[in-house]
């Protein structure tokens, strides 16, 4: 075990603890603490597990494990990506780690790929350590700009086909992020027909009132709004969610309008697939009652 400690790692298992998920926590048994630091906005812990690979931690919560960070980096880019005709034009807010980056350009037609988050910490870190998601960020048409999200998109005026908010969760920097007014800059910063996906405030069994109030303030600005989810293990109760809207009221964003055939398909990505576009918007009863009321 390294020298490094950290308040959330007790006899060799790091431990999520967090009054947005009370009674529970995840658990993971670390090999080593990595790196800690304190940076201008957040916490920044990263650890090796002993079965997830390489963690990186803000402030207490698990960002992404090299394990299982592909469910969430696929689904939150794809179901935004093949909800477009034609996305040439791709804006990432939040995403450090540099994996949603890494999945925009997996689409031919991206021309510029631009990733605003706020922390450079998060950046800096990730091509050290997460060197599987950071790639995204050597693509020749990616592009780094260093800010808040919400003060980036201020006068934006028609510039992107897609935005996806790759952001942490509400309580944090990222507060602004999950609010009505951030989805008017969103609307205005889009082209016509454009379409975005957000980090939908973790999952149904957990925040359903904050779902509930995520989806009527982008259904107040968006013609289409909908909530989907994907699995993902060390997610709180291991699941998120998103919300998918377009600005173009006519696009039904639960049936992808361009696909990859199956031998691409299982050549880009470890868990989309067009199938799973399609179910991913399909809820239980619970939440389905919930969110459609
Ligand atoms: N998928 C992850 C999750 O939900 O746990 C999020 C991963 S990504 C690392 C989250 C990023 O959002 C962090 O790098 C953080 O710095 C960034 N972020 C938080 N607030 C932001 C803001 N206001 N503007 C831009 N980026 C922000």
């Amino acid at each position: 075990m390294s020298e490094l400690t950290h308040p959330t790692i007790q006899d060799g298992w790091f431990s999520e603890k967090s009054g947005m998920w009370p009674g529970q926590a995840m658990s993971l048994k670390v090999n080593q603490i990595i790196h800690h630091e304190k940076s201008k906005y957040q916490d920044v812990l990263v650890f090796e597990s002993s079965d997830y690979g390489t963690v990186l931690v803000l402030d207490n919560v698990i960002q992404c494990t090299e394990r299982d960070e592909f469910s969430y980096q696929e689904m939150i880019t794809h179901l935004a990506m093949n909800s477009h005709p034609n996305p040439e034009k791709v804006l990432v807010i939040g995403g450090g780690d540099g994996g949603v980056l890494r999945e925009v350009v997996k689409h031919a037609s991206v021309k510029e790929a631009t990733l605003c988050d706020i922390d450079e910490a998060v950046i800096r870190v990730s091509k050290k350590y997460l060197p599987g998601m950071a790639i995204g960020f050597q693509h020749p048409n990616a592009h780094t700009h260093v800010g808040d999200g919400f003060e980036f998109l201020k006068n934006r005026q028609n510039e992107f086909d897609v935005i996806i908010t790759d952001s942490s969760d509400p309580e944090g920097p990222a507060e602004s992020l999950f609010q009505k007014p951030y989805f008017e800059l969103l609307k205005s910063a889009l082209r016509e027909g454009g379409v975005i996906t957000t980090q939908g405030s973790e999952n149904q069994w957990l925040h359903l009132d904050l779902i509930a109030d995520l989806k009527k303030s982008c259904k107040e600005v968006f013609p289409v709004a909908e909530y989907a989810y994907t699995t993902i293990p060390t997610y709180p109760s291991g699941q998120i969610g998103f919300m998918v809207c377009c600005k173009d009221a006519s696009r039904n964003v639960r049936e992808p309008l361009r696909t990859w055939s199956a031998e691409e398909e299982q050549k880009l990505c470890r868990y989309y697939n067009q199938d799973i576009h399609r179910a991913s918007f399909v809820l239980p009863n619970f939440a389905r009652q919930k969110l459609n009321a």
